[in-house]
């Protein structure tokens, strides 16, 4: 059975090809097609709209059982922004570094202990048959006053979890706990049931 895979992201594709050719399935990107996905709006109001929006784009135009991920992080001083703005946080031109900063701006001042976050990931799976899910899963932590380490990727060196700073741990350890780790096992948990 065929299951397309609607991100360009070659990590988020390795990581869902890992969990899905062991369970039989021939994993398609956009790369193994021969005509293009048009990019998506990503104009859902939470994570899992957004994860559907990208699956069902995927769906119409391939016909295959889709997956898609949307992520990000919520920082409850700021009522949950930047949430699922994190890419573009910092506004035209994003990028780590702008949004890093503003993030540190948003929270001077802030005591530690206000300074509670939250990474999610949400994945969404949709059949041709109209059935669908979600999965999601958080990892909580907080932000800290300044960068530490340069490992991991967007908010990650300013992100403490209960095993340390995501910047200066080691994938393998941020794999273990993080919303994305959780979400890919609850993600197969799910898929099982429905094939
Ligand atoms: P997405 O690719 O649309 O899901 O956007 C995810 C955005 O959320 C990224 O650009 C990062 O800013 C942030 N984000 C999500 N997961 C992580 C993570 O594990 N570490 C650091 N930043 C993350």
């Amino acid at each position: 059975m065929k299951v397309f895979i609607a991100t360009h992201n070659q990590k988020k594709l390795k990581e869902l090809r890992r969990i899905l050719e062991p369970m039989g399935f021939e994993v398609l990107s956009e790369k193994d097609l021969d005509f293009p996905i048009p990019d998506v709006e990503e104009n859902g109001t939470t994570f899992e709209e957004n994860a559907l929006l990208k699956a069902h784009s995927g769906l119409k135009h391939t016909g295959f059982i889709s997956v898609a991920d949307d992520s990000g992080i919520c920082v409850d001083y700021l009522d949950g922004a930047p949430g699922i703005f994190s890419a573009r946080y910092s506004g035209e031109g994003a990028n780590d570094d702008k949004n890093n900063q503003k993030l540190l701006d948003a929270l001077k001042g802030v005591p530690y202990e206000k300074r509670t976050a939250y990474y999610v990931a949400a994945i969404a799976c949709v059949f041709p048959d109209g059935r669908q899910f979600t999965v999601r899963g958080e990892c909580h932590g907080h932000i800290s006053e300044e960068m530490h380490g340069n490992g991991g990727f967007g908010y990650d060196p300013m992100f403490i979890s209960e095993k340390g700073c995501f910047g200066e741990i080691s994938a393998e350890e941020k794999d273990k706990i993080s919303h994305r780790g959780k979400a890919l096992e609850l993600f197969r948990d799910e898929l099982k049931k429905y094939i």
